[in-house]
């Protein structure tokens, strides 16, 4: 599975060349509103628009964007590929934090953590700079 952080590039540059802190807000269930910079003055990058799922019936790999919603997710994988991966159970909650730091959910005992299905991101570096991670390339980025 990869998943497509954000687009926003040009934006966490600028904030990065001002020193300003720069936050991504997928659906907002954070229990600490971190994807709300947790100070005043953080720089959010809403995500809306990256809520896409598709499911390359070749590779069975499937491409998500970084806010989809894990009902988005479970309707996605099953209707375009009959297939699933570990995750919460709270279908508001977006996948991008899950793909990144965790999710667990029913299927964890046999199956991990959400993070475990990640084969691939597609990352913002603070430089602005967009660039893929993975086991190949960028290996100190993606944590596995
Ligand atoms: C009712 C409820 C039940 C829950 N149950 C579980 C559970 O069973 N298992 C479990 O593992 N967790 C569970 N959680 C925790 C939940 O997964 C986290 O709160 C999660 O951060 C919410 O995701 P969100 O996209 O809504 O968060 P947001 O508040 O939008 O983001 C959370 C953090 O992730 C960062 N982030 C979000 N998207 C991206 C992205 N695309 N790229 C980089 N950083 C990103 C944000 O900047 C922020 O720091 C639950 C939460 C709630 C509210």
């Amino acid at each position: 599975m990869g998943v497509l952080l954000s687009h926003h590039h040009s934006e966490s540059k600028i904030a990065t060349t001002y020193g300003i802190p720069v936050q991504s807000h997928s659906r907002g269930h954070s229990y600490g509103s971190y994807s709300l910079g947790g100070k005043d003055s953080a720089f959010v990058i809403d995500l809306s628009k990256m809520n896409t799922i598709i499911v390359n019936q070749t590779t069975w790999r499937a491409t998500i964007g970084g806010k989809t919603c894990l009902k988005g997710v479970t309707e996605g994988l099953y209707n375009q590929g009959k297939c699933t991966i570990a995750q919460e159970m709270c279908p508001q909650v977006g996948i991008g934090r899950q793909a990144t730091v965790g999710g667990q959910g029913p299927l964890s005992r046999m199956y991990g953590l959400t993070l475990d299905h990640i084969m691939e991101m597609k990352v913002i570096l603070t430089d602005g700079t967009i660039t893929k991670v993975n086991k190949e390339m960028n290996l100190d980025l993606f944590f596995v």
